[in-house]
């Protein structure tokens, strides 16, 4: 039996996650919840779950919930969030939105917990404090994203890095695919958010619309595979059928292919090593997967994904923690229907072009970087 804790078990990817735990009662029991402000839906959850503990951002919805269930210890904040990853669990995984996952996967590491990562942020600002963390207390980090979690299933836990002679990520090219820059100039926040494959949450639904999220998953890959930027590739694959591809040495290409449903890979994750059975959604070759097709990704009307290359040149720098930061905000502006479209791509290229690098820096370092780039950014973008 697996102890499951789930950070962020109120968003897209936490309640896919109760999906698949639902499924297999036998194998997993969820042993924490945390929530940022959907109170109700975590309520739902504790009385379905029954965690040992749960987590709310606010200090004032812990006190009330722990009157209603006393057997539920009741936590909150970023501390509650590192002290209940520290708990009785055997996996973590962390669903959390943005930077303020870095810290407790950096916790639940230092506790000796597997953490099953669909928080690409952490890595994207914190990856060489995450891996060296992993590698330190001999745990592991399983991927959640689907494009990473097919190269791990194409390569297996300990490769022959000599083999490798590239990854290539698929993308689908998210709604605005083989638009021109004048016609990005007048797309909506709802036209956005209408993703043709994918169900996910809002904030990464934007990244897909301006291929961030491809920027931010080299940046993953490159720390999860200890590749560098130049191995990684990726092919506009609309369909969403292949995962993603290995290339080797022979020119022997591994693909992962399955319909495009979030449960694949956390099912993957959560039963690691071993496969799950049938999560009823099996793949039909002769219906949706009979014509696959690939294009070029376009980077230079899609800036977003050249500059998170920019930024990883070298990967020791801050550059990431700004293209991150930046990126946060800006998105939420655009959501906030405060500024265009195009404004994120312009923005963040702005933020990295005016950035004072530093080096190898800790995580303190890191989250200083983070805010500060955070306030520059809200300033220029609304102000300037
Ligand atoms: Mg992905």
């Amino acid at each position: 039996m697996k102890k499951i804790a789930i950070l962020g078990s109120t968003g897209s990817i936490g309640r896919q996650t109760l999906d698949v735990i639902d499924q297999y009662p036998e194998r997993f029991t969820v042993s924490v919840l945390t929530c940022d402000r959907n109170v109700l839906l975590l309520e739902q959850q504790i009385q379905r779950f029954q965690p040992a503990i749960a987590v709310t951002s606010l200090e004032c919805d812990a006190r009330q919930l722990a009157t209603k269930y006393p057997g539920v210890t009741f936590l909150f904040g970023s501390a509650g969030l590192c002290q209940a990853v520290r708990s009785d669990c055997s996996m973590v995984v962390n669903a959390l939105v943005g930077m303020r996952g870095m810290i407790p996967t950096q916790e639940a590491l230092r506790a000796g917990k597997d953490v099953a990562l669909a928080n690409k942020e952490t890595l994207v600002a914190g990856g060489h404090l995450i891996m060296e963390e992993a590698q330190r207390h001999n745990t592991r980090i399983l991927p959640v994203d689907s494009e990473h979690s097919a190269i791990f299933q194409c390569l297996g836990e300990n490769p022959q890095k000599g083999e490798i002679k590239r990854l290539i990520l698929t993308a689908s090219g998210g709604p605005f695919r083989g638009y021109t820059k004048e016609q990005l100039e007048a797309v909506t926040v709802e036209e956005a958010l209408c993703h043709p494959n994918w169900s996910m949450g809002r904030k990464i639904t934007i990244d897909s619309a301006t291929m961030m999220n491809k920027g931010l998953e080299i940046i993953e890959a490159k720390w999860l595979f200890s590749l560098p930027e130049q191995q990684i590739h990726v092919a506009v694959h609309p369909q969403s059928i292949i995962h993603s591809m290995v290339e080797f040495i022979d020119d022997s290409v591994l693909a992962q292919l399955a319909n495009p449903d979030m449960r694949g890979p956390i099912g993957y994750a959560l039963g690691y090593p071993e496969r799950l059975e049938a999560m009823k959604n099996p793949l039909d070759l002769f219906g949706k997967a009979s014509n696959l097709t690939f294009e070029k990704p376009d980077e230079e009307t899609f800036a977003c994904m050249r500059l998170a290359r920019q930024a990883i040149a070298d990967p020791y720098s801050s550059y990431p923690i700004v293209l991150n930061a930046a990126n946060e905000v800006l998105v939420q502006l655009f959501l906030e229907k405060k500024i265009k479209f195009l404004d994120i791509q312009n923005n963040i290229e702005r933020m990295l072009s005016s950035h004072q690098p530093e080096y190898r820096i800790d995580a303190g370092r890191t989250l200083e970087i983070d805010q500060g780039v955070r306030q520059e950014t809200l300033r220029r973008a609304v102000f300037e």
